[in-house]
């Protein structure tokens, strides 16, 4: 992850399933003041995990590793 200067730490999504605000997910290493400075972000560790996915527009089956997180509890969708 590096700092463009074009998004905003703190910008956050609407999940597409329940619209319940979602958080980016970040991973690898982070350090303490990168945890502070986003303050509203998943932090998934070093391990990208790719998911299956079926785009809605096409049908067609993806894999991608996930960029945004749910934070509804009862939701927790993840999507790219
Ligand atoms: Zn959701």
């Amino acid at each position: 992850m590096t700092k463009d200067g074009k998004t905003t730490s703190t910008a956050t999504r609407k999940c597409p399933v329940c619209g319940h605000e979602a958080w980016r997910v970040i991973y690898g290493m982070v350090m303490p003041d990168t945890r502070e400075e986003y303050s509203k972000a998943e932090f998934a560790g070093c391990v990208m995990m790719e998911e299956l996915r079926i785009y809605p527009a096409t049908g067609k089956v993806e894999t991608g590793v996930p960029k945004w997180a749910c934070q509804n509890p009862e939701c927790h969708h993840r999507w790219w």
